[in-house]
C-alpha cells in the first residue's frame, strides 16, 4: 500500500495522518493519502509566498517554457497519471476515461504556455501616454473536484503559473492521488514551491478561502460550495473564479434526424457517467420525434459497455462515491414516483455492493421534478416531451443555473436564433459540452463567477496596473 506526501517546497513530505482513498470499481484501497494539518497549510503557503518574487520576476520567455515543460512532464508519464486516475475516480482509461483526460491536460497547458500577457496602450498623444499592465497577483489557491482531478488541477495551475502566480492546489479528498503525484512530477522542471499540494478533508479547503497568505482562490465546484467560498473570501476581498455547478438544457428542434444526433446526445449527457459540469442534463424533445429519439438513445444506451475502468473493454465505469450514487437513485425513484417512465437502467439489482449504475433514460417528466430541476451529476437523463419552440426556451431558463446548452437542428440559423436565447455561459449547436482551450467558458447565473481559458482565462490570474506618463 503506498503512502502518499504533501508536496511542498519541491520536497515530499510526510504528513502526521492519512486517509484511504477507494477504488470506486471493487471497493479496494488505492492508496493512503496525507491528511494535511493547517499548520501544513501555513507551511505551503509559506512556500508559495517565498517563491513568488523570483518566480513572478522571472522573465516571461522561460515561464513560458516552464509551462511546456510541465505538458511535457504529463505526456512522459502520461500512462502512469491515466491507471492513477482509472484507479481512483474510477472512469475508464479508454473512450472519454482518463487517457483522455491526461491528454486533454497536456493540450491545455501547451496553449496555455503559448498565451500573451502583453502591455496594452489605452492613449498615447499630446495629453500623455497610458499603459495597461497586467502583473500576477500572489498565492493562487487551488480547490479541485473529483470529477477529471488532474485535468481541471491543469486548468488553474497552467494560467496561474504562466501569469507568474505560485500555487497551493487542494484536490477532492475522493481523488487526490493523481493530483498529488503530477505535482510531484512537475516539481522536477519547476523551481521550488512554485506549485505546492496539501490534501485532506473539505476544512482544509476551508482555511484556505479564509488565508491570508493567498490572493486568489481558483475553484471549480458546486454551486454551495462556491458560495460558502465567496463568503468567507470576503474579509480578505481575495480575486476569486469559481467555476460551478450546471443543469445544462438540449433542446431538439422537429427537424431533426434522431439517429444522426443519437450518438452525440447520448456523449453529451453521459461523457464521464454524467459527472461533467457541463453535460447534458435535461434533454427537451418535440412532441413529432419524442418516441423516435428515445428509442434511438436506448439503442446507443444497450450498447455502452460499462465496467471496470482498467478493462480495455470499458467505455463507462461506476459512480465515483456512495453520497453520489445515492443521490443519483434517490433522483431516479423520485423521477419514477412522480410519473416518469424508466426507459433504460434504473439501479442495479444490488446497489449496496456496487456503485455501478447503468446509463438511464427516464421519460413522460415535465420541470417541477427534482431529476430536472436539480443537477444529478450522475448517469441519469430526463427527457421532456415539448410542442411549443417558445414555451420550451422558457423551461429551459427556469432554472439557477446557467453554464451551458444545446440545441439541435440541421438548420444552422433557426438553431442559432434559439441559441442566443438561452442565458448560458456556452451553448452548442448539434453537439454538446464540447470545450476547447481557445474558447473562454465561463457560467452565468449561479454556475460560476469569472471564467476561464483563452486569453481572458488567463487575465484572471493577474491584477491590473494602469500607468500614466
Ligand atoms: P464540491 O463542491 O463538493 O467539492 C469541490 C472541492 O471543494 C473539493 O476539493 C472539496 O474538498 C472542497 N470543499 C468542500 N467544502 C469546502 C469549503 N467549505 N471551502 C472550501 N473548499 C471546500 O464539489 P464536487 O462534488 O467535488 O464536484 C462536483 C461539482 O463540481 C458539480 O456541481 C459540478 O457541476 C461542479 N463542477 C463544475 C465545473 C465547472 O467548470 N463549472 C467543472 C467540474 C465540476
Amino acid at each position: 500500500m503506498q503512502t502518499y506526501p504533501l508536496i511542498i517546497a519541491g520536497m515530499s513530505v510526510p504528513a502526521g495522518a492519512h486517509f484511504e482513498v477507494r477504488n470506486p470499481a471493487d471497493g479496494s484501497v488505492v492508496g493512503l493519502a496525507p491528511k494535511a494539518s493547517l499548520a501544513d497549510l501555513d507551511e505551503a503557503v509559506a512556500a508559495a509566498t517565498a517563491a513568488f518574487p523570483s518566480w513572478s520576476a522571472t522573465p516571461d520567455s522561460i515561464r513560458k517554457a516552464a509551462c511546456h515543460a510541465v505538458a511535457d512532464t504529463l505526456a512522459a508519464h502520461a500512462e502512469e497519471l491515466a491507471r492513477l486516475v482509472t484507479l481512483e475516480q474510477g472512469k475508464p482509461l479508454n473512450g472519454l476515461g482518463s487517457r483522455w483526460e491526461i491528454g486533454g491536460a497536456q493540450a491545455w497547458a501547451h496553449y496555455t504556455a503559448d498565451l500573451e500577457l502583453l502591455p496594452k496602450v489605452l492613449q498615447d498623444d499630446n495629453a500623455g501616454r497610458v499603459e495597461l499592465h497586467r502583473t500576477a497577483i500572489g498565492v493562487v489557491g487551488s480547490i479541485t473536484p473529483w470529477n477529471f482531478p488532474v485535468m481541471i488541477a491543469i486548468w488553474h495551475i497552467v494560467p496561474a503559473i504562466r501569469a507568474g502566480n505560485t500555487v497551493v492546489v487542494k484536490p477532492s479528498p475522493y481523488t487526490p492521488l493523481s493530483t498529488i503525484r503530477m505535482v510531484e512530477l512537475i516539481n522536477a522542471v519547476l523551481p521550488p514551491g512554485v506549485v505546492n499540494c496539501v490534501t485532506g478533508d473539505n476544512e482544509i479547503g476551508a482555511a484556505m478561502s479564509t488565508h491570508a497568505g493567498i490572493g486568489k482562490i481558483a475553484f471549480t465546484g458546486s454551486s454551495g460550495t462556491g458560495k460558502k467560498i465567496m463568503a468567507s473570501a470576503a474579509p480578505t476581498l481575495k480575486r476569486l473564479t469559481l467555476e460551478l455547478g450546471g443543469n445544462d438544457a438540449g433542446i431538439v428542434l422537429p427537424d431533426c434526424d434522431p439517429k444522426a444526433i443519437a450518438e452525440g446526445l447520448f456523449w453529451g449527457a453521459f461523457i464521464n457517467n454524467g459527472q461533467t459540469c457541463a453535460a447534458l442534463k435535461r434533454l427537451y424533445v418535440h412532441e413529432r420525434i419524442h418516441d423516435e429519439v428515445c428509442d434511438e438513445l436506448v439503442a446507443v444506451a444497450r450498447r455502452t459497455p460499462v465496467g471496470n475502468g482498467l478493462d480495455e473493454g470499458s467505455v463507462l465505469g461506476p459512480i465515483q462515491n456512495r453520497m453520489q450514487f445515492e443521490r443519483v437513485r434517490q433522483l431516479v425513484d423520485d423521477a419514477v414516483a412522480h410519473g416518469g417512465r424508466l426507459l433504460s437502467g434504473g439501479p442495479p439489482p444490488d446497489p449496496e455492493g456496487s456503485l455501478f449504475y447503468p446509463p438511464t433514460l427516464v421519460t413522460d417528466l415535465d420541470n417541477g421534478v427534482p431529476l430536472v430541476d436539480e443537477e444529478q451529476f450522475g448517469p441519469a437523463l430526463p427527457i421532456i416531451r415539448y410542442a411549443d419552440v417558445e414555451a420550451v426556451i422558457a423551461r429551459a431558463n427556469d432554472n439557477p443555473n446557467g453554464l451551458g446548452g444545446s440545441v439541435w437542428s440541421p438548420d444552422i440559423e433557426a438553431a442559432t436564433s434559439v441559441a442566443r436565447r438561452l442565458r448560458t455561459g456556452s451553448v452548442w449547436i448539434n453537439k454538446h459540452g464540447a470545450i476547447q482551450p481557445n474558447a473562454p467558458m465561463a457560467g452565468v447565473k449561479q454556475s460560476g463567477l469569472g471564467l476561464s481559458f483563452a486569453e481572458e482565462g488567463l487575465q484572471e490570474y493577474t491584477d491590473v496596473q494602469v500607468i500614466f506618463k
